[in-house]
């Protein structure tokens, strides 16, 4: 079968010349589309969004660390409500205690609540028909000053917020929610959901945050029935976004602010700039680390994305499904999830009919097509793994690897090196396979493993069907054309076909890598391979095995065709060498550590206490063996297992946990209890020893569930983050007569000042995560 191929152009070389061109073109220009564009200066008009206005709020409200409860955090409130006063409006401090949003797993330590202080204000509409709701959290973790998290969505409220007041009066409300204690336990947002009035009827949310410090403005969420809001986001001049997406984040344990919105029944997007993730949380998290652009495309979003859903009659949202949606150069492609099946049930008749119809015209054999679709499996499966030992040989190559969030500083190199791999595993499987099937067979599979593919998404999940349906139905409908076409037009039509691939795949392979970080590369592999699949008649044209030359021995025929798997391979080996040349840790890019101290007043003693997964060099001067539950002397911890180390005990004033007043209750008593720190401190938290039965509890005047449980001995109890200074009121129902133990706990986050702490050397910083840096002082009480 010589002529197994689905194209046959006379002139090949030129051929493969144009449509490598025409591939490439392509790529770049749908990659191209989803990067941010560049930051507007501050001298443009004033109903515009500038870039360079949001971020000089950046530089004020991300100048130091703010957590809920902080000095700096009542600093950067007083900032925001005397910005709104200056643009005319009327904001309000909403101030109250809030338990957890969303579903923050409460079994590490109980519910989460905290006292917060939410900055609200109305921008009345002409005629409004609901309301629309900006959101981002003011608050930062307490080990950054969060100048991407989330000073760029509180900055891109600011700047929306004066471009909107400085134009025409849009028809709709819009009320402005700078909301506290996100990153505590989203109680802020908890907050304004359930007791702030202007919640009350609900309304349309538009949620911005930032999860690194670069990368395009990704819609990654929305509320379900997308389909009429999906309309309007795709009025943004720059919409990015994908239904895969929305479909990823719903199966990832991951919360902002827009869960407690989404779960109260609010329809809304939530919005946010995701590359960059190793400074997230963390030290590095500054203004300075912010890509300008970031910010422009967060705020040139939201600003048209909140005057377009201002002007529409917002009763009429609501409804319509799930759609299907992704960007392409020029427009976000959307269509309603109805068609998820149809379109993959037609990529699968489509390949079907291609199959026989190149039987037909002896391209193929029933019999080397089923050897192909069979060991098409082959690279769909390898090439993930090979993905994922990657990444395990870089961190053994690299052990500060294992510490990081979510990714590298800069992992680009590293990013390509997977594509390489993946584009080397589906040519290599090529080359071994094309004397023996035929390139016609092996084109056919790929397109039939997409088009299969297609269904398991449509059945798994339905907004990224897409990725598979689409390239598997324009591969098939080309192929199929091909096979009746001559020459120049059999080409062109192919590299159609191969055209939709790589428009709706590459820029899903940009984006998922930073959503998912390096140590889940296999994704990336997974979709490259997809489109690599969907190229195989393309890759066929360039494959050199695949031009017939006159007495060319099989040896030297065989040493030609392992030609592409070598380039590629050599591309994978030269991005690593590269990538580690250039990913060095330094004082601006620190490896990441994290440590805690832990003074139990029971008994004098201090500990050590570090959460790494693998221990890192600087960290093994304070902590070693196995890791241990620590329930026991630090409830809050639940069931998480940490590595300690003996320390010397510093002179920290205790939690101080009073009896108000206690009375006899059917079957019990209730006490009613004060827990107030003696010191600064982030959060407070008290358990019950978990021989005593709770039947009720009531903290900061809010009824908690008494279900929770610490383990280490330990039962119901809570974290409050920012109690004020006179402390917290707790009022339990308790069975039985008998005295009540109780652990009291307070946290601060001063490591750095215990006894024994050795400043970090250049090079070694902080991990962002809620526990670094803390210093806990717990002690047992008995009433
Ligand atoms: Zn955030």
């Amino acid at each position: 079968m010589r002529d197994a191929a689905l194209i046959r152009p006379a002139r090949r070389g030129f051929a493969a010349l144009a449509v490598l061109a025409v591939l490439a073109l392509a790529g770049f220009a749908a990659v191209r589309s989803i990067l941010p564009p560049p930051a507007i200066p501050a001298s443009a008009p004033a109903d515009e969004f500038s870039a360079q206005r949001a971020f000089s709020e950046v530089r004020t409200i991300a100048a130091a660390p703010h957590p809920a409860g902080s000095a700096a955090n009542d600093r950067v409130r007083e900032h925001l409500v005397e910005t709104l006063r200056g643009l005319g409006l009327s904001p309000e401090v909403q101030d109250t205690v809030s338990t957890q949003g969303g579903q923050l797993s409460a079994s590490a330590g109980g519910t989460g609540l905290a006292r917060v202080r939410n900055v609200v204000t109305l921008i009345p509409g002409s005629a409004s028909t609901g309301r629309i709701f900006l959101v981002a959290h003011y608050d930062s973790a307490q080990t950054g000053p969060g100048g991407n998290d989330d000073a760029a969505g509180t900055s891109t409220v600011l700047e929306t917020a004066r471009a909107l007041t400085s134009g025409g009066r849009l028809r709709n409300d819009v009320v402005l929610v700078l909301t506290d204690a996100e990153e505590a336990c989203l109680c802020g947002a908890e907050a304004f959901v359930r007791q702030h009035p202007l919640a009350r009827d609900g309304g349309v949310v538009l949620n911005l945050e930032a999860r690194g410090s670069s990368g395009p403005a990704i819609m990654f969420e929305t509320s379900t029935g997308n389909a009429n809001l999906v309309g309007a986001y795709a009025h943004a001049p720059y919409p990015v976004g994908t239904s895969f997406a929305v479909e990823i984040y719903r199966r990832l344990p991951n919360d902002t602010d827009f869960t407690s919105f989404r779960e109260a029944g609010f329809l809304g997007l939530n919005s946010a700039y995701i590359d960059g993730a190793a400074v997230y949380h963390a030290p590095t998290d500054t203004p300075e680390a912010m890509d300008r652009d970031s910010l422009q495309h967060h705020g040139s979003n939201a600003l048209a994305v909140t005057r377009e859903l201002g002007g529409r009659d917002l009763s009429t949202l609501r409804g319509g499904g799930d759609a299907t949606y992704f960007p392409v150069p020029g427009l976000l492609v959307r269509y309603p999830g109805a068609l998820v099946w149809p379109l993959a049930g037609l990529a699968l008749i489509a390949v079907v009919a291609l199959g026989w119809l190149a039987r037909r015209k002896g391209r193929l054999t029933g019999r080397r097509l089923a050897l192909a679709g069979a060991l098409g499996l082959a690279p769909i499966a390898v090439a993930p793994v090979l993905a994922q030992l990657y990444w395990t040989v870089l961190t053994l190559i690299r052990p500060e690897y294992a510490a990081l969030p979510i990714d590298p500083y800069r992992p680009g190199l590293y990013r390509i090196a997977v594509i390489a791999l993946a584009v080397a595993v589906v040519v290599c499987w090529f080359a071994l396979l094309r004397r023996k099937l035929g390139a016609a067979a092996l084109a056919v599979a790929g397109l039939g493993w997409l088009a299969v593919l297609g269904v398991v998404l449509a059945a798994a999940v339905p907004g990224g069907a897409y990725l598979a349906t689409l390239p598997a139905l324009a591969g098939a409908l080309a192929g199929i054309a091909a096979l009746y076409l001559r020459d120049g037009a059999a080409t062109a039509v192919i590299t159609v076909g191969a055209l939709v691939a790589v428009v709706i795949l590459l820029p899903t392979v940009v984006m998922l890598f930073p959503a998912l970080g390096m140590g889940l590369g296999a994704a990336g592999a997974f979709l490259t391979v997809l489109m690599m699949l969907a190229l195989l008649p393309v890759v066929d044209l360039i494959h050199p095995s695949a031009e017939p030359v006159q007495g060319l021995p099989a040896a030297r025929a065989r040493r030609r065709g392992a030609l592409p798997t070598l380039v590629a391979s050599l591309a994978v080996l030269a991005c690593t060498a590269a990538g580690l040349v250039v990913d060095r840790f330094d004082a601006k890019h620190p490896a990441l550590t994290q440590l805690m101290y832990a003074l139990d007043a029971d008994t004098g003693t201090a500990e050590w206490l570090s959460a790494e997964t693998d221990t890192q060099k600087w960290t093994s001067q304070y902590v070693a063996g196995d890791p241990k539950p620590v329930a026991g002397i630090l409830p809050a911890f639940g069931a998480e297992e940490l590595r300690t180390g003996p320390a010397q005990a510093a002179t920290l004033p205790v939690p101080n946990l009073t009896l108000v007043s206690d009375t006899a209750a059917a079957g019990g008593r209730v006490l009613t209890l004060r827990l107030a720190p003696q010191r600064t401190v982030r959060f407070v938290t008290l358990h019950v020893a978990a021989g005593t039965e709770v039947s009720a509890a009531t903290v900061g005047g809010r009824p908690l569930p008494v279900t929770t449980s610490a383990g280490g001995g330990w039962g119901f109890g809570f974290v409050f983050h920012a109690p004020p200074a006179e402390g917290v009121e707790v009022v339990l129902t308790v069975r039985g007569t008998g005295p009540v133990k109780l652990r009291a706990m307070d946290a601060s986050d001063n490591v750095t000042e215990m006894p024994g702490f050795h400043a970090r050397p250049s090079g070694v910083g902080v991990l962002g995560s809620h526990s670094s840096e803390m210093v806990a002082v717990a002690k047992t009480y008995s009433f």
